[in-house]
Parts: structure tokens; sequence; C-alpha cells
């Protein structure tokens, strides 16, 4: 169904586009004309608010009308009025579409924050979940899974003042998967990565010495990107040598080795010689032909020789990724990845659901997306998988633009927990991101808020302008050291 939208109050279009996106897929909002037109009206009383809202398609009218109190403070009334809209919408749409979304009228990326919030308010574990599905229709199946992760998070869940993550990004790739939305760049003949590294390692020069500055302290490293392993052997032992020597504490390192054809057993040993805890290696799909269509170089029997080769040399915490509903892949194709990932082995299995963004190759080729109860039933099926391997959830996120706006969920066995994973997406910790298209994140006391500070992710651009991207970062350490006076009144850089 197409829908056209029109609001008396347009600072709550989007959260009106939202609950459509959930019921009809991310493409159904159209501005003018459509199947459907929904209205949404707003009364203000001196004590309470009403919201009205109606779907006319064809010769058919459902209405839903709901009232609230007003609230004492602006934020709060907004939050109050943004429920009740979306609470509105999405009754009419469960009654005309006739579907329960597994989460209910939750179109957040980060479901575990509402979780947290009914836990902050004194409910119990089985309190929390009884709220969020009785509030947000949520089901017990996903109300049960986040009660799981957010356990599981629990001795590491704290929010730290005097520490900071560090994120190094490497933006390149040997090829661009069809369904990517980064913005990495294929590493062609390879020219911009040594500019790339004298730029990053300037970053991570002058970023070591302004956080030893303000007294911070790193623990938690994350090497992501683009794929980190399509740097040579040399260059990336150059660059962890460099990091080590300007972050020494490092307790957990991770490395995304995503791509099995950036690695053999040189470059594996080369990372076993530093202090990386844990790498990724990411066969995303054990069916080669899904990989050749996915626009992946390397085969299933590359994932294979990568894993064994990396357990040889001693890795003991190495995650695989993989993705449900990718193209042309059926129930049983998943299986059988599933089934081939169980053999191996591995101490972390994170299962994502296919998100296809309108920078991705595959939205330009117009490809739908599989839907439906397959989906659900691959997402049953890589949870069960990582049950049968001993694993529990451990963090989740949702992004715009999944398959039936399901989400991504990371497993792990109990001992090998990564915090990055659980500090980035709670937001309890600073992250100091380095390199193209990363995001600092610096914890502010007041409100919670968060600094963010972006580096440009363009990659020559954020080569010329590099000491624009330290001045970011002096800025942001200012500000977190000035917030204590009170002085912080910015919670954006750049
Ligand atoms: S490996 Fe990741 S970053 Fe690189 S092209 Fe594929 S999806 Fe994009």
């Amino acid at each position: 169904m197409k829908i056209c939208i029109r609001t008396s109050h347009e600072c709550y279009r989007n959260d009106i586009g939202d609950i459509v996106r959930l019921f009809y897929g991310e493409y159904a909002l159209v501005p003018e004309g459509g199947d459907a037109l929904l209205i949404h009206e707003q009364a203000n009383g001196k004590d309470s608010f009403t919201e009205r809202v109606r779907l006319i398609y064809g010769t058919r009218t459902e209405e839903e009308t709901l009232t609230g109190a007003t609230a004492l403070n602006a934020l709060e009334e907004k939050r109050r009025e943004k429920r009740a809209i979306k609470q509105a919408c999405y009754a009419i749409f469960k009654r005309v579409s006739g579907r329960k979304p597994a989460w209910g009228s939750l179109t957040g990326i980060r479901p575990t924050r509402l979780f947290y919030r009914a836990l902050e308010e004194g409910r119990s574990f089985s309190g929390a979940e009884e709220y969020l599905i009785e509030t947000y229709d949520l089901s017990r199946d996903k109300a049960q899974l986040l009660t799981e992760i957010v356990r599981m998070q629990q001795p590491y869940y704290k929010r730290h003042s005097d520490a900071f993550d560090l994120y190094v990004g490497i933006p390149f790739c040997t090829s661009r998967c069809s369904y990517c939305s980064f913005s990495s760049g294929v590493i062609g003949d390879g020219k911009l990565v040594e500019p790339y590294l004298e730029s990053l390692q300037k970053e991570i020069e002058a970023c070591s010495r302004m956080a030893g500055e303000a007294g911070l302290h790193l623990a938690v490293g994350y090497m992501g990107g683009g794929t980190p392993s399509s740097l040579s052997t040399g260059q990336l032992d150059r660059l962890l040598t460099c990091i080590e020597h300007h972050f020494p504490d490092l307790e957990e390192w991770t490395i995304e080795a995503g791509r099995p054809d950036t690695l053999d057993d040189e470059k594996l040993r080369m990372l076993r010689s530093h202090p990386v805890t844990r790498i990724s290696i990411n066969p995303q799909t054990m069916n080669d032909v899904t990989l050749q269509r996915i626009g992946r170089l390397h085969t299933v029997q590359d994932t294979v020789r990568v894993f064994e080769s990396a357990r040889r040399r001693g890795f003991d915490n190495i995650n695989m990724d993989v993705i449900a509903a990718l193209p042309g892949e059926t129930e049983e194709m998943f299986s059988h990845t599933l089934n081939e990932i169980r053999q191996m082995g591995p101490e972390s299995l994170t299962v994502h659901t296919l998100a296809i963004k309108r920078s991705s190759k595959l939205h330009e080729q117009g490809y739908s997306q599989t839907t439906g109860r397959i989906v659900e039933n691959m997402v049953d099926a890589g949870r069960q998988c990582a049950y049968d391997m001993g694993m529990q959830a451990y963090y989740l996120y949702r992004q715009k633009y999944m398959a039936d706006n399901l989400e991504n969920v990371g497993y792990c066995l109990p001992d090998k927990v990564c915090r990055y994973n659980i500090d980035n997406m709670e937001e309890i910790r600073s992250v100091l991101a380095l390199g193209a298209g990363s995001i600092s994140k610096g914890l502010l006391q007041v409100d919670e808020r968060i600094l963010r500070v972006p580096n440009l992710s363009n990659i020559r651009q954020y080569i010329e302008r590099i000491d624009e991207m330290i001045e970011r970062k002096r800025q942001m350490f200012d500000a977190l050291t000035k917030e204590s006076k009170g002085d912080i009144k910015r919670d954006h850089i750049g």
C-alpha cells in the first residue's frame, strides 16, 4: 500500500512515517496520491491533548482517537503526544493489515533502552518484560530476548566518565558487496592506502596525547571498516604497532578481518604477534552461489581454510557474521550456512537481517526484499544455532530498511563478551573514533547527552583535512573538560 500523510503537526511526520514503514515497508510513503490518505489532527485542551488519526482508503475509513494528560515540561509533553500518535497509527494499521509485527510498535534502533528504563523505574526483569508487551505490543519472544541480553550485559553495564573506547576505521575493501551502504572505497590499485595511513597515524598520535592530557584511560579497542585486513601484512603490522605504542593499555582489542580473501597464514601470524584478543571472520553465507551473487570475492572454502588457520595460530575468540535473507537464499540454504558454522564452532556469532539501504547496489537494481515468515524462521534458526553452540545473546540493534523490521543480534559464549559492542550499542562509554567516516562520541553527564564528533567520510578529504579532524577532537576533549564547569552548550562538533 502507498500512503500519503497529512498532519496538523509536521514535527510528528517522521514518527507517523515510522509506523507506516513498519507495516508496508521502507518505500511505502508518497508525497501525493497513493492508495490511502492518513490524516493526523491534534487538539489541545487546558489539561489534556487529543490525537485523532484517520486512514481513508477506497470507500473505507479507519479511525483512532487517543487522549492524554498534559505534562509539566515540554520534553515530556512531546514524548506523550508522540507515543499517543504512534499508538493510534499502530492500532489502525494492525487492523487494516491483519499483521502483528514481532517488535510491536517499537521503531527505535535500541530496544534495550526501554528495557533499562523500565528497570530504572523500579520494575523487576519479568515486570519490565510485561510492561513492554503491554505498552508496545511486543511479542513475548522478543521481550524474552531483551531480558536475555540485558542479563548478559549486567556485569558490564556501567556509565563510565573517566574512560574511552577506541575505534579505528579502515575504509577499504577488496570489492563492494551488493548490500553495502558504507562509504568504504574499493582498494583498487591501493594508491590511497599509504597517504591514508599517514593521516591516520597523525590522528592517532595527536589524540593519544590529548587523551593523556585529559587523564582518560583507553582499555577497549575495535578496528573496523571496511575491511582492516585488506591492508597488506606490512601496512597492518605498522598500524597496529603505532596504535599499541600510543594506547598501551588495551585489554580488549578486536580486529575485523571480515573478508576471508584478505587473510593468509602470514597475516594471521602477524596479528598473533600483537595483543589482538578477538578477530571476526565473516562468511555471511556458506553458499558459493550467493557469495558470487552478492559480489564477495571469496569462496566457502576460503572461509573454512582461514578459520582453521586462525585456530592453528591460537586465536581463541573468533566471531562469525551471517546475514539472513540474502538475495536468492532459501531457508534450507540458510540452515546449511548455520550447520557449517556449528561445525567450525566460533566463540561468537552475529546474526544480521538483510537491510537494503538507498546507497546499496541492491537498491539501485530495484531488488525486492524477502519478507514474512521465511525471514522470521531464518532469524529463529540463527538464534537456535547460537544456543546449540552454548552462546547467549548479548547485544542487539535494529536498522532502517531491514527485512520485516527484524534485528541484528550478537551472541557469544559467556566468557567471550566483546565489551566494545555493549558499550557502543548501549552508549555507556565515550568513543574516540579515528579514521575516515568514524564518529567519536563524548558522553556528557548533563542530561546524559552525547557530543557527536564526525570525521569526513570521503577518503581524499579526510587525508587533506586531517588537521581539521584533529582540531575537532581537541574541541571534544575541551568540551568534556569544560562540562564539569557547566559550560557546554553543543551536542555536535563539525
Ligand atoms: S565487506 Fe562490509 S564494508 Fe566492505 S563492501 Fe562488504 S559490506 Fe561493505
